[in-house]
Parts: structure tokens; C-alpha cells; sequence
């Protein structure tokens, strides 16, 4: 462990303090999102949420590049070597401070630190400020997300040491997903893995599930303890939420991000004999077997063409079958889970699309949502020609509204940062 982290009665003393000297002062936040070899970096001023800064940190452990752009001005790329996430993260407090292009004069500016953790497991329903006692819950849920929670703890522990005293929270990928009934979490599998092993449904992108489902809510004019909203996040990793009154009730991730609709490089549900059978056929034992559906399958593996979005399109445009019918079964599996989400919650007032491919591919939604006439649904095809922006693309007699919002987890995270601090 780099730094000890805080006990409760030490970080409510210094909320105190640090409430008694920030009164009438501005609030920033800077927002981490740290993986195994790169780090995503935001300072937002919570107040105006207007972004003062962002960028990244890449090849961590490799070589380092650190990508940093103050608002308003270009990018700047510096190639230097970031052994660990201690040098990364330092980089990027040289670079927020830097007497010319820095987007603060020194660190006291930043009032408090959001981290983005992936897997909170049961433990966190919300999101919790970092304590000793925080981070050994998370680690408990290390085995949950090998790959990703070490990479959060490793961010949180680093800044605990290099801005001592400033509060951090996390803010979990699941958190959002706990509200699930057991009958929407559970597996077909024997109870005891659920019980000894936690093997169950969690969820993920819960952040962005619950800001584009509550954005969903006022932009739509919706009644939040009476409403019914499907959201559909579709990037390079997809998932789709069923959200009642403001809480998750289903979702199609599972115990890992693996589950759910065809997606980047993720298959998505298969029938699991399927891996037996490759495993014999390809000589491949489980570590390739997960290799091929975490990396080689989805949109990638379908098309032979490209994980992205934009170039399958440009191949099924160009006449390429397998690239068109790797879009065709997206489109059929979203609207599968939007049909059964309908069920689950006996009804729906809104269908909300986010995320690269949510946000920005038209023929995406016309597709699925060709699939939806049954629920009364007309498109607007003026209004879903439009890209990136929040629009509703239903036209005002469509039974459903459907509507496309921008997510943006940062803030979410920012705003979760402020809440608990
Ligand atoms: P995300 O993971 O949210 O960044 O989303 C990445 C996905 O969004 C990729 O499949 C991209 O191809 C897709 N995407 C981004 N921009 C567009 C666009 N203009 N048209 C179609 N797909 C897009």
C-alpha cells in the first residue's frame, strides 16, 4: 500500500475544515478513471460543470504519453516515461498547474477527487468516500474485476499520497444496478454459487445508466416515481437497463460486462456449450476460450472488418455481408431486450439511446426501433438524422417517446463527488 488512506473520524474533520475554508469558494473537481495501463483524467469546475481541463495518460508501464488539453486550447502530446501510475498521475497534476498552460495555479484548486470503480459487488448500492475501510470493501470485490478494480485502487491510493487531505470519493460502475430483484439477478445456476461465490447478475455502465435515465426523466417531462424508461448504452462495450421510477429493475450485463448484446469485441450471450465445442475443435483451453469472446468475437469477430462502427458501415454500404448482418444482429438482439423490458416492467414511456453508437448511428435506431411498431412507435426521421445531440426522435403521436441523450459519466461522477463531499 503506497499511502494510508483516511478513517472516518479523519475525513470528517477535514470535511470540516475544508468546508469552514472553502465557503464562497469554487468547487473543482478532478475526476479519475484509471485502467491497467492507461488513466482518464477531467478537472471540472462543479459549479458551471464546465470542463477545465481533460485528457489521458497511455502506455503506462510501457514507454508513457500524456495527452492534456486545457479548454479552449489545442492538445498537447508529451512522450515521456510513466513507469507507474504514481509518474502518470503526477504528470497530470504538473500538467493541470503548469505556469503556462495550466488550468489552475496550484493543487489547493482541486477540492476533491472522483474515482471512477468498476465493481463495487453487493457491498456498494452507492457511491461511498474513500476510507481505509472503503478500499478493503473494494478489494473484496477484487475478484469480481481482476483487470480493472487493482488498476481504481492503485489511482486511489496514489492521489491519497500526492494530495494529501483532499476528500476522494468512488463512484461504482454497479452501484446503479443494485436496486435488482432477485429475480432479475439471479442465475439458472446452483444457489451456492450465489451464496459462496456472489455469482449473480451486477451490471455495469451504471453511471451512465443513471444520468442519461434521471436526464431522461426531466428532458422528457416524465413523472419520476411514476415512469418507465429504457435505456440503450451502445459503444464499443453495450448494455441496456430497464429503470422503474428512477431505480434499475434488469439489465443485460451480467457478472461480468460479457453479457448481454453483440458488442465491439464482446459476443454476448451465446450458449455457453458453445465454449466446449470450440475448445476441442480449436485446441484452446479456458483462458483462449475467453480470450476469443472478451476479444475476437462481437462486431470484430462478425464482420472480419473492424470492431468500430463506422467502418462496418462503410463495408455494408460497400456490399459486405458478414459486416451487414453483424449490424442486423445488433439491431434484432437490442430490440429483443427492449421487448423483454417491456414485460418486465409491464409497459414503457421512453426508449433512450447513449454512447458512441447511441449517440451518433441513425440506422441503428431506425433498426431497432423498425422492430418496436407494435408499441406504437414513429420515428422522426428528420430528427433522427441528427447526430450527438439531445433530441426526441419520435414524432409527438408515437405512443413511446424516443429520445437521444448524450452520456457523460465524468460529469456523473463529478456530481456524485460534490453530493457525498
Ligand atoms: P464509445 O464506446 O461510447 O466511445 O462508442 C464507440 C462506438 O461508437 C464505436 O463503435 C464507434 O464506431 C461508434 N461511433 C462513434 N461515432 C460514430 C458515428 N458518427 N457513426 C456511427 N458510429 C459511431
Amino acid at each position: 500500500m503506497l499511502h494510508t488512506v483516511w478513517n472516518l473520524q479523519t475525513v470528517n474533520s477535514i470535511y470540516k475544515k475544508t468546508i469552514r475554508n472553502q465557503e464562497s469558494k469554487i468547487m473543482n473537481v478532478l475526476v479519475i478513471n484509471c485502467g491497467s495501463s492507461s488513466l482518464k483524467y477531467q478537472l471540472i469546475n462543479s459549479d458551471t460543470e464546465e470542463v477545465l481541463a481533460k485528457g489521458l495518460c497511455e502506455r503506462i508501464g510501457i514507454d508513457g504519453r500524456l495527452v492534456y488539453q486545457k479548454a479552449g486550447c489545442d492538445k498537447e502530446i508529451t512522450e515521456a516515461a510513466m513507469p507507474t501510475h504514481k509518474e502518470a498521475i503526477k504528470m497530470v497534476l504538473d500538467a493541470l498547474t503548469n505556469d503556462k498552460t495550466g488550468a489552475i495555479k496550484s493543487l489547493t484548486e482541486v477540492n476533491a477527487i472522483g474515482h471512477r470503480v468498476v465493481h463495487g459487488g453487493e457491498k456498494f448500492a452507492s457511491s461511498a468516500v474513500i476510507t481505509d475501510e472503503m478500499i478493503a470493501a473494494v478489494e473484496e470485490c477484487n475478484e469480481l474485476a481482476p483487470l480493472h478494480n487493482p488498476a481504481n485502487l492503485i489511482g486511489i491510493r496514489v492521489c491519497a499520497e500526492l494530495m494529501p487531505g483532499v476528500p476522494q470519493v468512488g463512484v461504482f460502475d454497479t452501484a446503479f444496478h443494485q436496486t435488482m430483484p432477485a429475480k432479475a439477478y439471479l442465475y439458472g445456476l446452483p444457489i451456492e454459487y450465489y451464496k459462496e461465490y456472489k455469482v449473480r447478475r451486477y451490471g455495469f455502465h451504471g453511471t451512465s445508466h443513471s444520468f442519461v435515465s434521471k436526464r431522461a426523466i426531466d428532458f422528457l417531462g416524465l413523472d419520476k416515481d411514476n415512469s418507465k424508461v429504457i435505456v440503450c448504452h451502445l459503444g464499443n462495450g453495450s448494455s441496456i437497463s430497464a429503470v422503474q421510477n428512477g431505480k434499475c429493475v434488469d439489465t443485460t450485463m451480467g457478472l461480468t460486462p460479457l453479457e448481454g448484446v453483440v458488442m465491439g469485441t464482446r459476443s454476448g450471450n451465446i450458449d455457453p456449450a458453445i465454449m466446449e465445442y470450440i475448445a476441442k475443435k480449436e485446441n484452446l483451453d479456458l483462458a483462449g476460450i475467453m480470450n476469443v469472446l472478451n476479444k475476437k468475437s462481437g462486431l470484430q469477430g462478425m464482420s472480419g472488418v473492424s470492431s468500430d462502427m463506422r467502418d462496418l458501415q462503410a463495408a455494408a454500404d460497400a456490399g459486405n455481408v458478414d459486416a451487414e448482418n453483424a449490424i442486423e444482429v445488433l439491431c434484432y438482439g437490442i430490440a429483443k431486450f427492449v421487448g423483454g423490458y417491456v414485460a418486465a416492467m409491464n409497459g414503457v414511456d421512453a426508449i433512450v439511446f447513449t454512447a458512441g453508437i447511441g449517440e451518433n448511428a441513425g440506422n441503428v435506431r431506425e433498426k431497432v426501433c423498425s422492430y418496436l411498431g407494435y408499441l406504437g412507435i414513429t420515428l422522426d426521421e428528420e430528427a433522427n438524422g441528427k447526430r450527438g445531440e439531445e433530441i426526441v426522435i419520435s414524432t409527438p403521436d408515437s405512443k413511446v417517446k424516443v429520445a437521444v441523450i448524450p452520456t457523460n459519466e465524468e460529469l456523473a461522477i463529478c456530481r456524485e463527488t460534490v453530493a457525498l463531499v
